[in-house]
Order: structure tokens, then sequence, then C-alpha cells
């Protein structure tokens, strides 16, 4: 049987972000990707937000490893040449009660550090975006895009040049957690047959974190939580945006509210939405959705013409709460939750889990000293 030092299941933005961070503290990496290429999972079905860490709950995991992770990816986007723009985002109430609701969000984010944000009155938000509609708004100014899949080719870059290797169509199918006294307690199946012994396993699986955690001999179950999947759908806009800046409503309960974001070549899309489904594979986007899309959009841009909206794509995300359960936070169960050396889940790493990345890679390392 093979002995590698640390094997990390997922070639997502998180798995190679951890992947890069262990290589480069020193131990001998293993990446293994089920899929014929990095990033095709939710790291390809986003929206490339670097987010500023405005709304998750103070002290939560979100909040501190997004808001840690924004300063990260912007030097580190900025040393590798990883394109990215910080284009800002407005943040847009619509109502009288939104209006209110702008204050907790700047509460919300003074108790996360993040203390940049700007008060607009209706015409200072106009005359930087003279087709938005809007009672009052909020700047972020740290707000920006990514490109994500240039962001996953250079961690894997430096994973590589720092002797990390990656696995690409290697589905992980078993894992068995021995105790004892073996040097490479853990061992890993792959579908190929393929068995290895390794001291670290880091299982970032994404949308097959939890159904992989319960396949793993010797992990006490009890701890782990249930997967739900909720589908963000998005509808591309036709034409050229009157926009400069990325355009979000005040939140709703499970997402962020049907936002505009900007690609970094200017072009509008628009989402995601939420729709609980129960299979994760299905990715479809039903063009009926776009009803809702248009009557959200035109809240604050009501210029917006019928038939400019076209269905996009769709990305999942791997939550752990249900439906009718308050957003749940990050979940990383490292050797003191589950009482295992050298084994950490990532459960839950949903949105700002891209903005995230290097800060939950660091997480893990520190979580395996
Ligand atoms: C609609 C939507 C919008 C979002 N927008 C943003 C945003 O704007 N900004 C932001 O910061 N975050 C955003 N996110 C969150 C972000 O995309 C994710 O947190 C991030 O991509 C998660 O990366 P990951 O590596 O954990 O998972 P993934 O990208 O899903 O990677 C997991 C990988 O594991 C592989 N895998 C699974 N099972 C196995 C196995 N058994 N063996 C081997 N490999 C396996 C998969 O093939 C996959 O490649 C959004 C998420 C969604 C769904």
């Amino acid at each position: 049987m093979e002995q590698i030092d640390a094997v990390v299941i997922g070639a997502g933005v998180v798995g190679l972000a951890v992947g890069r961070a262990l290589a480069l503290a020193g131990r001998e990496v293993l990446v293994l990707e089920s899929q014929n290429a990095i990033g095709t999972g939710t790291s390809s079905r986003n929206s490339e937000v670097i987010h500023a860490g405005i709304y998750y709950p103070a002290g939560s995991l979100k909040a501190r490893l997004c808001v840690q992770g924004k300063q990260m990816l912007y030097t580190y986007c900025t040393e590798r040449g990883v394109a990215h723009q910080r284009l800002g985002k407005l943040i847009v109430a619509t109502s009288p009660d939104q209006v209110l609701a702008l204050d907790s969000i700047v509460a919300k984010a003074a108790a996360n550090g993040v203390n940049d944000l700007q008060k607009l009155t209706a015409v200072q938000a106009q005359a930087l975006e003279p087709a938005l509609s809007c009672e009052a708004a909020l700047l972020s100014p740290s707000t920006g895009v990514v490109d994500s899949h240039g962001l996953m080719l250079a961690l894997q870059g430096d994973m590589e040049n720092a002797g990390g290797l990656l696995a690409l169509v290697s589905p992980v199918l078993h894992i068995g957690l021995k105790k004892g006294t073996a040097t490479h307690p853990i061992r890993v199946t792959t579908q190929d047959g393929t068995e290895l012994a390794c001291q670290v396993l880091v299982n970032a699986a994404g949308l097959s974190a939890v159904a992989l955690a319960e396949r793993m001999d010797g992990l006490d179950k009890s701890g782990l939580p249930q997967a739900h999947y909720a589908k963000g759908n998005y509808f591309t806009l036709a034409g050229k945006a009157p926009f400069s800046h990325l355009i979000y409503p005040v939140p709703e309960k499970a997402g962020l509210g049907v936002h505009l974001t900007l690609d970094l070549g200017g072009q509008a899309k628009f989402g995601p939405d939420v729709q609980w489904v129960d299979d994760p594979a299905d990715l479809q986007v039903d063009p009926r959705r776009g009803d809702a899309f248009y009557a959200e959009v035109r809240k604050y841009w009501p210029a917006l013409e019928e038939g400019a909206l076209q269905p996009g794509y769709s990305g999942m995300r791997p939550k752990i709460n249900a439906p009718h359960e308050l957003a749940a936070d990050f979940m990383i169960q490292g050797p003191a939750e589950h009482d295992i050396p050298g084994l950490v889940n990532l459960f839950g790493i949903e949105s700002p889990g891209l903005t995230s990345s290097l800060a939950i890679a660091d997480e893990v390392s520190a979580r395996l000293a």
C-alpha cells in the first residue's frame, strides 16, 4: 500500500487552497478529485464575488474567515496576477422598512470588523448609478469580483511547485480510520481500487462531504450534520447593463436576494435565487422562474425590459440546515471535535466559501497542528 503524508479529497477552490497550504508547510500532499478537471463543482457555479463579510453573525466562522479571506485573497490575486476587480457594491433599500434595515446592516458589519460601509441617500446612490431606483443605499467599497478559475489554477500551480500532486478521475469510495500506533492510520480507497495510507485527511468534497463522512469507518457519526441542498438559479442579461457596481437588495432569509453581479468583462447576471431541492445534481434552470426575477430586479431597476433576461446557469449550496432553520455556520470538524488525529471534515462550505478559501486553508492547518 502506498504511504503519503496528506490526502485532500476534492479539487474545488477549498480543496486546492488546503492542498497548497499543506504543501507549502512542507507536507507531501495528494489531492484526489473525482472529475476530469479541477473546479467543476460549486466552485465554478457561483457569483465570483469577493464578499466584504457584512452579514454573517458576529463570532461565526463565516464572519471571521470571510473578513480574513477577503484580505488574503486581494493580496494573493495581486501577487499572483489573478484577474480581479474591487468594483464595490451597493446594498439598496427599496422601501421605508428596508431603509431602517440598513442601519442594522452597518452595525452587523462593524461587529465583524467591516468599518468601511458608507450610507448614501437616494440622490447620492443615483449619482453613482443613474439607472438605479432606491430610497437609500450602502456602499461597500471592499466588495469585488474574481476570476475563480484563474484563482484555482494559481492555487494548483503553487501546490505543485511545492511538491504537491493532483490526481483527477480519482473518486474516493472508502475511508478507514484505524486506532492504534500505525504511523499512517488513515486508509483511503479510490474507485479503481488504489489504497493509500496517510497521516492527514481533509474532506473538502463540497456537496458530497457529508455523504463521504457517513461512509468513514471508525468515525462517530453522531456529530455529523444532515445534508440539504438549495439551488441558486441565475438569469443573464442580453446586452450591457447600465451599472458599474454590484447591486444587492437588502438580504432575504436564505440567500442574499436576487442581486446583479458583473463579471470581469462587465457582463451582468442576476441571481442566485433560493430553490430547495432533494437532488444535488438537479442543476437545470427552469425558465418559469424568470417571472420572479423580473419582479425582484425591477424593484431597483425599473427600466429592465421584458424579454431581456435569459435562463443562465445554477449552483448548488451545500446546506447543513433545513429550509425552516436559521442559516448554519461553516462546520469544520477537526481532531478536537471527533478525536481522530489527522482528520478534518469541511461541511456546509457555501457562500462565502470562495472568498474565505485561503483563510479556511489556514484554519484547517491550525486544527491539524
Ligand atoms: C449559487 C452560489 C453562489 C455563490 N456565490 C459565491 C460568491 O459570490 N462568493 C463566495 O465567496 N462564495 C460563493 N459561493 C460559495 C462558493 O462557491 C463555495 O463555498 C466554494 O466554491 C466551495 O468550494 P469547495 O472546494 O468546498 O467545493 P466544490 O467546488 O464543490 O469542490 C468539491 C470537489 O470535490 C469533488 N468530490 C466530491 N466527492 C468526491 C469524492 N468522493 N472523491 C473525490 N472528489 C470528490 C467534486 O467533484 C468537487 O470538485 C456560492 C455558492 C453558490 C452555490
